[in-house]
């Protein structure tokens, strides 16, 4: 009894680990294969370490409210190793100046005192936001784009210099498209339930957690990714291996499939746990089951990048005395946002240094990311040149780029999943796990993980007895 894990992400190690527990607590007994294409583990997660930098060239935090991740990183012994941001004012570029964010404003959360503080609204504006108690809720169901959703409650104004760059921003995605459903139901079901987004928090407000929405690791999110690899006893993990196709294998019983690899070699296994962007699964279940394929690979896109910028502290003139700033999407500017990491986290940078995170590339422009590492560090330099006071160049920046890295939830992402599980329903040693699916953030891939490894446990588990 075999399962292949492809993917060596967060998603893939996951899977491994909890498949990996399913057998210690005697619920399956059987191999563990986790392919990998790359010569690392941790895929999107890439914590790089130099001269005293401490660098996140992919995710640099996680939810902290989501048990899932909380969970994981205790069973892992990392508990001691979760940091709070030290600075948590955001701010928000309007008309080319920075204006930081009143924090209840980040939360959805319409406070009177927080909108008329909001100034990169206009007046008109900050009193649409506060009608939103008052707008009448929604009468259908079904879903709506990101955009639409924040127009009707908020107002034109809120949604497009606030909330759109905080919720569409963390996807890189167009909030036009982006499905409130599948991103943000319980807004949905807060407006359903209360009639307004206000009441809906106010009447939240002793259910939310009163710390930090986002923590992180001290020695950086690779941390999860060495500890989690390092748990893992019982796997057998093949790095620098391209699976190339999936086939059912001929024979009697149990369906079991066969996995190509592109040094030529052929594995088989009663299941498969695919934790790759949902376009590379497309193409391995197009035989299988061509109509789950024909809806993966409907699932769009975006490329980003992250450069990241060391300058000496005596080289900018803004005090950076917040984690950083979005952009929304009327500002003519290059990047999306930035993350000043040092001011955020604590030791990002050594003494007398600061490090910032800009980032690039979003679902409307695949050419964001273009060009040769030079041209993104420029164009990155001087945008923010004007803005934080910057002089001369950086004496560190690192390139961490994301090619078609970003799912994006587009309306009707939902329906598309429940196509995909149906089509693939003949198949239930076959399990889809990833961002491409039920959550981007890392807690919602630990989730998708869990489950994914207890349904394939009881699967290989259901005709065969162990005897302990
Ligand atoms: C810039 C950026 C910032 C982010 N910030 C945050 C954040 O702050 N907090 C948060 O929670 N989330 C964040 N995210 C999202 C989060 O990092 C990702 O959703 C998550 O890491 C994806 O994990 P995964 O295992 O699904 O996929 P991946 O990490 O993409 O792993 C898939 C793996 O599969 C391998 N693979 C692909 N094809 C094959 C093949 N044919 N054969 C073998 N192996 C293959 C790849 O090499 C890769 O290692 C961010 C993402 C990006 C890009």
């Amino acid at each position: 009894m075999r399962v292949i894990i492809v993917g060596g992400g967060i998603a893939g190690l996951s899977v491994a680990y909890f498949l990996e527990r399913a057998m210690a607590e005697g619920r399956w007994r059987g191999e563990i294969l986790l392919i990998e294409r790359g010569q690392r583990l941790g895929g999107k997660i890439v914590t790089v370490r130099e001269d005293g930098f401490l660098v996140e060239g992919g995710p640099d935090s996680f939810l902290a409210a989501r048990t899932e991740g909380r969970a994981l990183i205790r069973e892992l012994g990392l508990e001691m190793e979760i940091i709070a941001p030290q600075a948590r004012t955001v701010y928000v570029l309007s008309r080319g100046r920075l204006m930081p964010i009143p924090e209840a404003l980040l939360m959805l959360r319409p406070d009177p005192g927080a909108v008329l503080r909001a100034r990169n609204l206009s007046w008109g504006g900050r009193l649409r936001a506060l009608l939103e108690p008052w707008i009448p809720p929604r009468r259908s169901d079904g879903d709506e784009p990101l955009a639409t959703f924040l127009r009707r409650r908020f107002g034109r104004a809120f949604a497009e210099g606030i909330a759109e760059p905080l919720m569409a921003g963390v996807h890189a995605g167009d909030p036009e498209r982006l499905s409130m459903q599948a991103l943000y139901p319980h807004l949905l079901a807060m407006e359903r339930k209360f009639g307004s987004i206000a009441r809906g928090l106010w009447n939240a407000r002793s259910a939310r957690p009163s710390g930090p929405l986002f923590v992180s690791l001290r020695s950086g999110m690779g941390a999860l990714v060495d500890r989690l690899a390092a748990s893992l006893h019982r796997t057998h993990i093949a790095l620098g291996r391209t699976v190339l196709g999936i086939a059912p294998a001929p024979g009697e019983g149990r369906l079991s499939y066969r996995v190509t690899l592109d040094s030529g070699e052929i594995v088989e296994g009663e299941g498969v746990a695919l934790a790759v962007p949902a376009f590379e699964a497309a193409r391995w279940v197009r035989d299988l089951a061509p109509s789950a394929a024909a809806r993966l690979a409907e699932i769009p896109f975006a490329s980003t990048a992250v450069v990241t910028l060391a300058f000496r502290r005596d080289q900018v003139r803004h005090p950076l005395n917040g984690s950083g700033f979005l952009v929304p999407r009327r500002e003519p500017f290059p990047l999306t946002g930035c993350t000043w990491s040092s001011s955020k986290w604590p030791g990002r940078a050594p003494g007398g240094f600061v490090l910032l995170r800009a980032f690039l590339g979003w679902a409307g422009d695949p050419e964001a990311i273009a060009g040769e590492d030079a041209i993104l560090i420029q164009r990155s330099v001087e945008a923010l040149r004007p803005l934080l006071g910057l002089r001369g160049d950086p004496v560190r920046a690192w390139v961490h780029r994301w090619p078609a890295g970003m799912p994006q939830y587009t309306v009707g992402h939902l329906e598309r999943l429940a196509a995909i599980e149906r089509a693939l329903s003949p198949f239930p040693g076959l399990r889809l796990v990833g961002a491409s699916y039920g959550g981007i953030g890392i807690p919602d891939l630990i989730r998708q993980a869990r489950e994914a490894a207890e349904k394939m446990a009881s699967f290989l588990n259901s005709d065969c007895s162990y005897g302990g």
